[in-house]
């Protein structure tokens, strides 16, 4: 399998996206780290899920020996926790090739009433705690003198305004810059990032919207593909991007948003 070998670590796996991508590279046949932050209950099932596909497939008796999933709690806003997530990860599994840096939170407020704590919380987690995992997974990286794999989960908007979401669009707006500067400083040392920039997915993240059928329909509307987007639409390509096949890939974003992001049409 693609994947046969590696160590994986996802941040906020525990649901929606990162909990797809967990279970998606362990099909692959890499190793995963689970990491939660709160959710432990969601954590064991994407545990539960990925021994289950283990017992479905070829690698049934790889999953069932060895445990390939490992779950560690941490708080991606705060950089001792990014630091000893890494870490365990590599006490555990020896090694850590992919980090899929996947946890993110968005907060909702008119630009004007957002306050530091808010402020914080978001660029903390989508911003800061992305800086501090892939800083530590690069120097176990170059430590061991191995090639390893980046790959951000972005958004369309590090690319489109969202009003109301302003924080959430710059802390998605750094990580675009983040990805580029680290793809060239890090490419001496065959260490590959890209980001993959989901359009509307359906996870947790969008339960609001997902009870309110008046924007959801109006959103469809602007979804050339006319619908939204499932989290194995992006573990997928994450799965591609952390494979041999991706190798000369390095970056970039990938936009996996059924047309949402270039939609312009005259009325
Ligand atoms: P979600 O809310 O379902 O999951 C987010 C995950 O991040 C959860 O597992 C949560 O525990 C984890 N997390 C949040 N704060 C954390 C922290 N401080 N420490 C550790 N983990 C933390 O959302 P999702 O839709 O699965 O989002 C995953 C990623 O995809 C995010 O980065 C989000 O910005 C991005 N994204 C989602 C959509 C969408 O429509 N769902 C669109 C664009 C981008």
């Amino acid at each position: 399998m693609a994947l046969d070998g590696k160590v994986a670590l996802v941040t906020g796996s525990s649901q929606g996206i990162g909990k797809d991508i967990a279970i998606r590279l362990a099909k692959e046949g890499a190793k995963v780290v689970v990491n939660y932050r709160s959710h432990p209950e969601g954590a064991e099932e994407t545990l539960d899920e990925i021994k289950s596909v283990g017992g479905t497939c070829h690698m049934v008796e790889g999953y069932c020996n060895d445990e390939r999933g490992y779950s560690v709690g941490a708080d991606l806003g705060m950089v001792e926790d990014v630091q000893r997530l890494v870490a365990d990860s590599i006490d555990h599994f020896g090694q850590v090739d992919i980090l899929v840096n996947n946890a993110g939170i968005e907060k909702h407020a008119p630009f004007w009433e957002v306050d530091e704590k808010a402020f914080e919380a978001v660029l903390n987690v989508n911003l800061k705690g992305v800086f501090f995992a892939t800083q530590a997974v690069v120097k176990h990286l170059m430590a061991t003198q191995r090639s390893g794999k980046i790959i951000n989960i972005s958004s369309v908007h590090e690319e489109l305004p969202f009003p109301n979401f302003a924080a959430y669009c710059a802390s998605k707006g750094g990580l675009k810059m983040l990805t580029r500067d680290l793809s060239v400083e890090l490419a001496p040392y065959g260490i590959t990032v890209n980001n993959v920039a989901p359009g509307a997915i359906e996870t947790p993240i969008n339960t609001k919207l997902l009870n309110d059928p008046e924007k959801l329909n109006a959103l469809l509307t602007n979804i050339p593909l006319g619908r939204l987007g499932q989290p194995k639409d992006i573990s997928g390509l994450v799965a591609f991007l952390a494979s041999e096949d991706a190798s000369y890939m390095t970056g970039s974003t990938f936009f996996v948003d059924g047309g949402l992001t270039w939609n312009y049409q005259e009325q």
